[in-house]
């Protein structure tokens, strides 16, 4: 079912819901973001009815599956005292439908946000959303691979915080984030429980050579998220090497852990 089609009762549902889970969250929104995050929800499943962005989107659906695991990055932004920071710039990699990107910008509302995806008819969406959440003042939609925009020198090392919702293993959206970020900043990596601790030891020789490390894990609450999720922080120590990120073609032939370059 679409969320057009939802009586009203189940948005009221689904609002209650979404106002539950981030109060466990300890994110207290306010009712002009419960508001914008149900407007960009109703865009989404008016725009997934003819252009595919997500598999299922019921409000409810979306609320549990998408929103809440955006919002338990925002938690942890603010939990480790990295919102404290002033416009904090933000690049979401992968950003597909705009989790976390969008839920980012609508509950943390003094990030500047960056976010690239791919695919056309995603960051056409995404161009929609920033306009109708009137949010163009501070997030900008970038329709390409995030490996040739971080070779470009207005994004290169230009931003404190990366994330990279679903886009790949933590090597490879290391490759990708890592040149983005200013030494000192992070990439907010969301993992499974069951994986995070292979990813991280597979990602070490790729952590070496792009100048990051692990710098915290994070376990969050099942109970919250109705999942068992880590969020890996990688902080950058130093400058990443002009050779990295990879071409599309490299990164394609393989894993940099694995790879003697
Ligand atoms: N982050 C969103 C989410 O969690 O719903 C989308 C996840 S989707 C599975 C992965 C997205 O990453 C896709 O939209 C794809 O187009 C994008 N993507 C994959 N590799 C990319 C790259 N190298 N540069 C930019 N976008 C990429």
């Amino acid at each position: 079912m679409s969320l057009l089609d939802e009586p009203t009762n189940s948005f009221d549902a689904a609002l209650q819901e979404l106002g539950f889970r981030s109060s466990q969250l300890d994110l207290s929104l306010s009712a002009g973001q419960i508001v914008s995050l149900r407007r960009f929800l109703q865009d989404l499943s008016r725009y997934n009815e003819h252009t595919n962005l997500v598999a299922r989107s019921d409000f409810l659906t979306l609320v549990k599956d998408h929103v809440t695991d955006s919002l338990s990055v925002a938690s942890v932004i603010t939990s480790t005292g990295l919102a404290r920071q002033q416009n904090l710039k933000v690049m979401d990699i992968g950003a597909g439908a705009g989790f976390p990107g969008i839920v980012l910008a609508v509950v943390l509302e003094d990030l500047l946000l960056d976010l690239v995806d791919s695919v056309g008819k995603k960051t056409c969406f995404l161009n929609q959303v920033v306009q109708s959440l009137e949010l163009s003042h501070r997030v900008s939609v970038h329709n390409a691979r995030a490996e040739v925009l971080a070779r470009q020198s207005h994004f290169r090392a230009k931003f404190d915080l990366s994330t990279a919702r679903a886009v790949g293993s933590l090597d490879l959206i290391s490759e990708l984030a890592v040149p983005f970020l200013r030494v000192g900043g992070k990439l907010i990596a969301q993992k499974s429980t069951k994986q995070y601790a292979q990813e991280i030891e597979d990602s070490q020789y790729a952590l070496s050579l792009l100048g990051a490390q692990v710098s915290g894990v994070y376990p969050l609450d099942r109970t919250i998220l109705g999942k068992e999720r880590v969020i890996v922080m990688i902080e950058k120590i130093k400058e990443t090497p002009e050779q990295f990120p990879r071409s599309t073609a490299q990164i394609a032939r393989g894993s940099l852990s694995k790879r003697k370059v």
